[in-house]
């Protein structure tokens, strides 16, 4: 076996241990536990688990994702993290190779993996992970192993708090309600210290189009449920109208159909908005999508894709 496939493997195999790691901290972190003690035991039956019952993906798969000892369903999130980790370990030892810059990529792919298991679970992203994320983000710089200076390094984490807080303000402002959780901004600081300013506003944008991707269907099928027909007339307008821009020709002058079609969405926009803000209001439970994902989900995208994802945009 030749030393690459070596590599490839224990990249592999590093990358499932520590998703293993991850459920246990983000879980543990989430219910305040200590991250060492007590071992790993079975929620329902409270037996702890072997050092056979405990391999990542393969246990799972092994005892049918049930408790050994009561049968109780094991969590699906175990092995999907364990493989996701270990699909971005792999890739990024692909991308990087044998250096300094991987070893970086995956704790900075970790704390990622981190804020999506707490952030879709309850909701929340805690401050432990994203100081983490900024202080990592800051190192990689200081090291010269991205493209930015300490100095830019510095700028793009006030950038993230910046752009995020005159946000969320400004959500205050007219809707009544913040339009971000506090975490999104420590998680943009962290993107903009690893990446700088410029690259975070284009994450910060991406991030917007994987959100509206995943909400919009959401959306349209919860208000067809729910009759609210208006909403859907406008979630339907919206795309309607994203799609039209995408064919006119932006070098011909059709530049007024291009500010009526954008004035229609950010219209829309406003109208499913607030019509959701009083619904919402009405059912007493403020149903929003995690922004958290969608944030790192774009860095990552920008991590290894950013020339391509450069050349689409502009
Ligand atoms: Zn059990």
């Amino acid at each position: 076996m030749s030393i690459n496939t070596l590599c490839t493997i224990f990249s592999a195999l590093i990358g499932l241990c520590i998703g293993s790691f991850l459920n246990v901290v983000a879980l543990r972190g989430l219910s305040g536990e200590s991250i060492v003690y007590p071992p790993s035991k079975c929620p329902k039956c409270g037996k702890k688990l072997n050092w056979y019952t405990n391999i990542p993906v393969i246990s799972y798969l092994f005892l049918g994702g049930k408790c050994q000892f009561c049968k109780e369903k094991i969590s699906l999130q175990y092995p999907i993290v364990e493989a996701a980790n270990a699909i971005l370990y792999l890739f990024t030892y692909l991308n990087f190779g044998v250096s300094l810059k991987t070893l970086f990529i995956w704790v900075i792919l970790s704390i990622f993996v981190l804020i999506c298991i707490t952030d879709f679970k309850e909701r929340v992203v805690l401050d432990a992970h994203t100081y983490i994320l900024m202080g990592t983000g800051l190192l990689y710089n200081i090291l010269k192993l991205g493209t930015l200076s300490p100095i830019e390094s510095l700028l793009g984490l006030a950038a993230g708090y910046l752009i995020f807080e005159i946000m969320a303000h400004f959500g205050t402002l007219t809707l009544k309600t913040r339009a971000f959780g506090e975490g999104d901004t420590l998680i943009a600081m962290g993107i903009g210290a690893l990446l700088g300013y410029k690259m975070l506003i284009l994450v910060v944008f991406v991030s917007v189009i994987i959100q509206a991707l995943f909400a919009i269907p959401a959306l349209f099928i919860k208000n067809l449920k729910n009759k609210n027909y208006k909403t859907c007339w406008a979630l339907a307008v919206i795309v309607c109208s994203i799609a039209a821009l995408k064919f006119l020709d932006a070098n011909s002058n059709s530049y007024i159909f291009y500010l009526l079609g954008i004035c229609m969405v950010l219209l829309c926009c406003l109208l499913v908005i607030l019509k959701g803000i009083k619904t919402d209001k009405q059912e007493q439970n403020l149903s929003y999508m995690p922004f958290g994902p969608a944030l790192v989900f774009s860095a990552f995208l920008m991590i290894f894709f950013s020339q391509k994802i450069l050349s689409f945009f502009i």
